[in-house]
């Protein structure tokens, strides 16, 4: 495993057809003591032209989540399971997967988050290691065991699942008021403090 300088990685070779497909390593962004921390499967077209994880359509639909929660894109560090873009949108593979593992586990250790948000199936498969319906799941929690530490994991759906099935956006929007509730964070319920101090 390379090394990360911080929570990113600066270079890596470790999956031939990711080398090829890639134009960069698209490491997490975000603040490196945020309490939310949101992982999606990998980078596609648009995250690997600008570097960053969702930029593209389904970056909007997580950002108009966020500020419905009282959140912004600032607030919260996002990541995904493997850093770099598989060709034709493919899901990574089993091998690239586990490539990449090492680095999510460091960016989480390193972050320390109140709560990891899996956005789909691919991601919540990968850190609870088992199938999962995510359509039915989507909104629970679970206690995770990554490198020793227990981890509050709440399961979501996609950003992009609310583009092509309307019925997912509440789904979707529920999911991220638990999860800033689960933080303490935004201006859901229990962050409360945050307008009480206006
Ligand atoms: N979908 C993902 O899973 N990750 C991204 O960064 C963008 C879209």
């Amino acid at each position: 495993m390379e090394e990360m300088d911080g929570l990113c990685v600066g270079e890596c070779t470790r999956c031939p057809a990711l080398v090829d497909s890639r134009s960069r390593i698209v490491n997490g962004t975000g603040p490196e003591d945020a309490d939310m921390l949101f992982i999606g499967e990998g980078p596609g077209a648009q995250e690997d032209k600008k570097g960053e994880p969702f930029v593209g359509r389904s970056g909007t639909v997580l950002d108009d989540g966020l500020r419905n929660v009282g959140l912004a894109r600032a607030d919260v560090r996002i990541t995904n399971c493997v850093r770099c873009r598989p060709p034709e949108n493919r899901d990574p593979t089993t091998d690239e997967l586990e490539h990449c593992r090492g680095y999510l586990d460091q960016e989480i250790d390193r972050l320390d988050p109140d709560v990891i948000i899996t956005l789909g199936k691919v991601p919540s498969e990968h850190l609870l290691d088992r199938s999962v319906a995510i359509t039915n799941e989507a909104g629970s929690l679970e206690e995770v065991r990554i490198e020793g530490t227990p981890r509050r994991v709440l399961l979501c759906v996609h950003p992009a699942a609310t583009l092509y099935d309307r019925s997912q956006e509440e789904t979707f929007a529920n999911a991220l008021e638990r999860a800033a509730e689960l933080a303490d964070v935004g201006d859901s319920d229990s962050g409360q403090t945050r307008l009480d101090g206006f």
